[in-house]
């Protein structure tokens, strides 16, 4: 702290204005990343953990700039959602998506994440829809994650949006699931055929925590309601056994791949369709 001309007292903390400059700075070159081709859409196997094929890839946006190097999803992201141009990118992020998508065989889906603006938005529903009519993707070849956050204030207009893509075949999954206000309640008020257990819950699953036992209670659950379970953030073999032997039918991270390029998706799919 620092008293100022007028003997008032000031607190300066230069890390606090670097990072207000670096969010500016972000905000305003994203306008400009996607008229610069800077930004592109990386492709995470997840994989059927009996088997070991691949049953989708998850979408997740690269923004790799000419001076800053690569960006952090979570560190634009943000900010594209305080500016409303999570609107613009996310409509470029799903027509990529389903565009890439459209070369995989027929049984291999694509995951693409929204924001609750994005849902919010007028015209969202149809907005997908279009984007999949261009890149000819069949409608239940794509998925949409959602966060519990988006469900929190019940609005007609977010049950609206998936009642519409859901009668489609668009197909949804309820992302980070334990991170956030996890109630099961609405769960079977949504059309989910997924639920996502975070990361945070895989990496604690064979530490002998409530983890375990929290993830089989999960996975109890979803099969009751028909749906399936996937644990996110797998980066060790005895992690992939853990969920597994908690009844987890599908998984992905770092064990089985990063998100690679989408051309690399579709090595990885030929590989494995060669064998
Ligand atoms: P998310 O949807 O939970 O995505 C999973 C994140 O975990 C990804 O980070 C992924 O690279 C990372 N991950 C996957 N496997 C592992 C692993 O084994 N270990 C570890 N440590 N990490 C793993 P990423 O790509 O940095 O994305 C971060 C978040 O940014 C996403 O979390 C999502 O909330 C958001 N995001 C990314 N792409 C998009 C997008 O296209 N649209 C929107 N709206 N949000 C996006
Ligand atoms: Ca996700
Ligand atoms: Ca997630
Ligand atoms: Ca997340």
């Amino acid at each position: 702290a620092k008293v100022n001309g007028r003997n008032q007292i000031s607190f300066y903390d230069p890390s606090m204005s670097r990072n207000l400059v670096r969010r500016r700075e972000i905000e305003a070159e994203l306008r400009l990343a996607l008229q610069r081709d800077e930004l592109s859409i990386f492709f995470q196997p997840i994989v059927d953990l009996s088997t070991g094929r691949i049953r989708a890839f998850e979408a997740l946006v690269r923004w790799f700039h000419p001076v800053k190097g690569e960006l952090r999803p979570d560190e634009f992201i943000p900010v594209a959602e305080e500016t409303g141009a999570i609107i613009t990118l996310g409509n470029w992020i799903t027509a990529q998506a389903a565009r890439a998508a459209a070369q995989w065989p027929d049984d291999v889906t694509v995951a693409v994440n929204l924001s609750p603006l994005q849902i919010k938005a007028p015209g969202a529903a149809m907005g997908i829809l279009n984007a999949l009519r261009e890149a000819r993707l069949p409608a239940h070849r794509l998925e949409l994650e959602i966060t519990e956050t988006v469900l929190l204030d019940h609005s007609k207009q977010t049950e609206d949006f998936m009642a519409e893509l859901s009668a489609a075949g668009v197909r949804f999954a309820l992302d980070d699931f334990g991170t956030g206000y996890s109630s099961l309640g609405y769960l079977n008020k949504y059309p989910f055929g997924k639920i996502k257990v975070d990361r945070s819950f895989v990496s604690g699953v064979n530490a002998g925590k409530k983890s375990d036992a929290i993830i089989r209670a999960v996975s109890g659950m979803a099969s009751t309601l028909d749906m399936q379970i996937v644990a996110e953030g797998l980066e060790t073999i005895e992690q992939v056994q853990a969920v597994q032997a908690a009844g987890c039918t599908l998984g992905q991270g770092y064990y089985f791949s990063r998100a690679v390029p989408d051309y690399l998706a579709g090595m990885l799919l030929a590989r494995e369709r060669e064998r």
